[in-house]
């Protein structure tokens, strides 16, 4: 795409990868053909979404044949947006929890699609700039664009795609969650007593020009499964986040509720929003092929190194919630051990040998959906590149059941937000790739939450997220 660009680098990136790199603004005439197509393609408005640091995902909408405008002047948000907490509320103690100053939502055109063709409503994903032009130092895709970036500088390449879970629910009955659609554990009975609903959700992500690879239901009660196909870093985390806005748009059509909450009930399983992850150097596969434990090469069992020392670290950004803590626990197959292992579904790193028609990858399980994608991928990427430049020792592959494992093998990650943000705080490989006032901002928002979860009972502080994100019910 042709490019007039005119921004300038972010503040307090951290590195030397400004917006300008990542964010070329288009020229009128490509906005303008690009806008034509949409709307020959029957396609009036677009939801300019971005996802602030509690994992919400906020929105303006914009008339489709404004877009060329929009794209180039953006709309007004104000900063206050990345003080809202995970019911919704601002925490008057963070820094951001203030009435002035305003940015530029900037709709990145390159990313547009359509997502509810029905409705004639497209989609774009956001990115904020101060009003002079100028990158936000604080906007969390522009983190990931950089780190996208500074990943390609390095000669490296990854290839990220995430998994869905969310719970069917009837509409909020009083003081309890009654499953959408019965049926057992994976079974074709749950996909047969709900396909209408399974159809629309397959024809839907069609519709909205998102890969999937697999969708089948999971093992909760109610509970079901999206894989996404994976692509570069910026354009998985593009694909979560529209993807879980059509499942929720169709779910509300079959008048269900569904929820990405990490932990529903107390009883149930939870849902995770596992994250799967290949990396190549000049174009050789480092997690594959090579003489290493389950063919790793030298390299990955660098990069894999780097990701157990920073696991703890990027706990806040894979689990954002209080009650995420909650879903971490030992057989509930979210794998809150810090350790590796070769298909061990109860470790937090499992690699998955090349097979099936698919490279080696990595999956991050103890990931779930309050993560904010572009923080979690962002900084996934950094704890790569972190990884690959230095020389640390591999532990084995833990094989079998880690809670069996002496604790000294299979240390448990933090179990409550709180130790995870202190971590968090601590890893001056974030410090280095998130700048500094982004690392604070998103510890203070997660310092909300703790906040918020300490003045909660347990059963009131599940009921509270019961059908995250969706609040107010
Ligand atoms: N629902 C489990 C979780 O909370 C994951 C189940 C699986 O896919 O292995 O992450
Ligand atoms: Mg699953």
């Amino acid at each position: 795409m042709a490019a007039a660009t005119t921004m300038a680098g972010g503040r307090g990136t951290g590195n030397d990868f400004g917006v300008s790199a990542c964010f070329p603004v288009p020229d009128l005439t490509t906005a303008t053909a690009l806008t034509a197509d949409f709307l020959d393609r029957g396609l009036r408005r677009v939801a300019v979404t971005f996802v602030n640091h509690a994992g919400a995902v906020l929105v303006k909408g914009v008339p489709l044949a404004r877009l060329p405008l929009v794209a180039r002047h953006g709309v007004g948000y104000s900063p206050v947006a990345d003080a809202f907490g995970a019911t919704g509320l601002i925490d008057p103690q963070q820094s951001l929890a203030r009435p002035d100053g305003d940015l530029r939502l900037k709709p990145d055109l390159r990313a547009l699609r359509p997502l509810d063709p029905g409705t004639g409503w497209a989609w774009a994903p956001g990115l904020r700039f101060e009003r002079d032009g100028e990158g936000y130092a604080l906007d969390q895709r522009g983190f990931c664009a950089r780190q996208q970036a500074a990943l390609a500088a390095a000669g490296l390449s990854a290839q990220l795609g995430f998994e869905i879970e969310w719970m069917l629910g009837l509409p909020e009955p009083a003081g309890g969650w009654i499953p959408a659609v019965a049926g057992g554990p994976y079974g074709a009975d749950r996909l047969v007593e709900g396909l209408d609903y399974l159809t629309a959700v397959a024809e839907a992500l069609d519709a909205a020009e998102l890969p999937w690879l697999q969708l089948h239901p999971e093992y909760g009660a109610g509970q079901f499964e999206l894989s996404l196909a994976a692509a570069e870093p910026l354009e998985a985390a593009d694909r979560l986040v529209a993807a879980r806005l059509v499942i929720q748009r169709v779910s509300r059509r079959f008048g269900w509720t569904c929820s990405f909450a990490p932990v529903v009930t107390a009883e149930l399983v939870g849902n995770g929003g596992h994250l799967h992850l290949s990396v190549a150097e000049h174009g050789v596969p480092l997690l594959g092929g090579g003489p290493g434990p389950a063919g790793l090469t030298a390299r990955g069992e660098a990069l894999l190194a780097g990701l157990l020392e920073q696991l703890p670290a990027l706990m806040p950004l894979a689990c954002a919630l209080a009650v995420s803590y909650r879903r971490l626990a030992p057989g509930r197959w979210a794998a809150p051990f810090r350790v590796w292992g070769v298909e061990n579904r109860e470790a937090a790193l499992r690699l998955v040998p090349a097979g099936g028609g698919e490279p080696a990858h990595l999956e991050l399980k103890v990931a779930d959906l309050s993560a904010n994608p572009y923080l979690l991928v962002g900084a996934v990427l950094a704890v790569v590149r972190e990884g690959l430049g230095c020389h640390r020792d591999l532990p084995p592959p833990l094989s079998g059941d880690p809670a069996a494992a002496p604790p000294a093998e299979a240390p448990r990650l933090p179990r409550t937000l709180g130790e995870a943000v202190r971590a968090f705080e601590a890893s001056p490989v974030l410090r280095e790739a998130m700048g500094e006032a982004l690392q604070r901002t998103v510890a203070e928002a997660r310092q909300a939450e703790v906040r918020r979860s300490d003045a909660l009972a347990d059963e009131a502080l599940i009921t509270s997220t019961r059908s995250w994100p969706l609040t107010g019910l």
